[in-house]
């Protein structure tokens, strides 16, 4: 295949469902023009993709780690040659701007990830050689993969699960949100342009799809990204075929800023580390505990830091901020702030969407003197609604930061390194970042802990993840 399309829209051309083929219009969440239309897969694409990878896979996988290695690099590089291309697919549909942490950083992501997969060194490992045992730890394919993602960063996400699961010498069914399928078809699309045919498939259908990629026999492991819900349900439906599962769920991740904290220092890291892609984003930052002696002073920062940050139309290139990706999403954003006012918080900055505009915007809302219970503060909003909690000892903060059921990244803000390493240490969760949150790094795994789900990605032990631990002994 041709790596570089040069046609405007050359990309959604060639992923266009055939004529007569069953098909779902996509609407740019930003404008409600239409972007493209999306084939709308059912079983028997599934048994097809099925089939195009057990005929692909034993291939691929006696190919080895070199050659393995070399193919992905060449689909890094066939993303970079149509990353402006992919880029503008991905923010008309996904709504998020081509500039700012968003669209075009998301492709560039991509390559890099693919690249780290092919980098990552995954030795065997002896872990006994004492002249009467020898043990020796492989990693073997495990076959098949199943790869289920959500409509947030459907780009990135669809590699972090591809890649190393062909790394490791698998063979992958992609299943899309149903929200963001034209995004991962075009991504897949370029990258299987460095790969065998029949290797990576997308099936492009709803939930039923995903259910039955979770019961199939053929397919050995399930990488899930999206709601703790689904991953739920995942886990029971995935017990009869006993499946290996990487469950990456929701989040409502906190943020601790410590009294010594410089409020104007860190307006801006705690901006965008809740208000990245809009808020929705699994590890942004989205409950804020600020000490009581400096409370003021950073609601005061971080609100002069957001007032000032441009959102709308993704395609304008001014914009770091965009719409809310769907109308349901936009609707528990809209309801949670709702609810904080009634409830008699204070409203810093939005909170006041124009329903007379066309796109599910909603603005960066600030709301401060929260309770810890107000369900904006309990429940994940996932979009760009920030609850500030004030409170007044470590304890406290770390005690609030726990009480939830979900712990996938926190992060604690401080002038001492050491001291908000000593608070990280206290908090549930699979990643605590200081002074910074949510900055993931495909050097270093990242997974989630309580209901963020199980399983690690990125590194050797996300690789690890996607093989079938084999022990040679003797
Ligand atoms: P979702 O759970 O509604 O959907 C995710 C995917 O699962 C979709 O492709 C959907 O079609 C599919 N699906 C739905 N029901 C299924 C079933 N019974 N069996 C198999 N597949 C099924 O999630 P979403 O709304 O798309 O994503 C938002 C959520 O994802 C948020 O909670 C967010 O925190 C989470 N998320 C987590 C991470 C992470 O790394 N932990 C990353 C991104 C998003």
């Amino acid at each position: 295949m041709d790596t570089t399309l040069q046609q405007t829209d050359s990309l959604l051309n060639a992923i266009a469902p055939a004529p007569g083929e069953p098909r779902r219009e996509i609407l740019d969440p930003a404008t409600g023009e239409l972007v493209g239309f999306a084939p709308v897969h059912g079983l028997a694409e599934l048994e097809a993709a099925v089939a195009a990878a057990k005929a692909a896979q034993p291939a691929w996988a006696a190919a080895g780690h070199e050659a393995r290695s070399a193919a992905l690099n060449a689909a890094a590089e066939a993303v970079e040659a149509n990353a402006e291309e992919l880029a503008r697919i991905l923010s008309r549909e996904q709504g998020k701007p081509l500039n700012g942490p968003n669209a075009r950083f998301e492709v560039g992501a991509c390559a890099a990830w693919l690249r780290a997969a092919a980098a990552t060194p995954l030795e065997p490992e002896t872990l006994v050689d004492d002249g009467q045992t020898r043990a020796v730890l492989h990693y073997r394919p495990i076959g098949l993969v199943g790869a289920i993602g959500p409509w947030n960063w459907p780009m990135m996400i669809t590699v972090w699960q591809i890649a190393p699961a062909l790394r490791m010498g698998n063979a992958v069914v992609v299943k899309p949100s149903e929200y963001t399928p034209l995004s991962v078809l075009a991504l897949v699309r370029v990258i299987n342009g460095a790969l065998p045919e029949g290797l990576v498939s997308v099936v492009s259908g709803d939930r039923e799809v995903g259910a039955a990629i979770t019961t199939h026999p053929a397919i050995g492991k399930v990488m899930f990204t999206g709601s703790t819900a689904t991953g739920k349900a995942i886990i029971r439906s995935s017990a009869d075929t006993v499946k290996r599962l990487t469950l990456e769920l929701g989040g409502n991740d906190a943020g601790i800023v410590l009294p010594d904290a410089d409020p104007a220092a860190i307006a801006e890291g705690l901006f965008w580390g809740a208000f990245i892609n809009t808020g929705q984003t699994c590890a942004a930052l989205k409950r804020l505990y600020v000490h009581a002696d400096i409370y003021e002073d950073v609601c005061r920062a971080l609100t002069d830091y957001a007032a000032q940050v441009p959102m709308g139309v993704g395609l304008e290139e001014q914009n770091v901020l965009g719409p809310l990706q769907n109308k349901a999403q936009y609707e528990i954003v809209a309801g949670l702030v709702e609810a904080a006012k009634a409830s008699g918080a204070r409203v810093l900055l939005g909170g006041n969407p124009d329903e007379t505009q066309p796109g599910f915007f909603y603005p960066t809302t600030l709301v401060a003197d929260i309770d810890n219970e107000n369900p904006l503060v309990a429940q994940e909003q996932f979009g760009p609604a920030l609850p500030i909690i004030k409170y007044s000892t470590v304890d406290e903060a770390v005690q609030m930061a726990n009480a939830l059921e979900v712990g996938l990244g926190a992060s604690v803000w401080s002038a001492d390194p050491e001291k908000a390493r000593e608070v990280a240490a206290r908090i549930e969760a699979g990643t605590v970042w200081i002074n910074a949150h949510g900055a993931v790094d495909p050097r270093i795994p990242f997974g989630g802990a309580k209901q963020s789900g199980y399983g690690l990605e990125f590194g050797a032990e996300g690789l690890k993840h996607l093989g079938q631990p084999q022990i040679i002994n003797g």
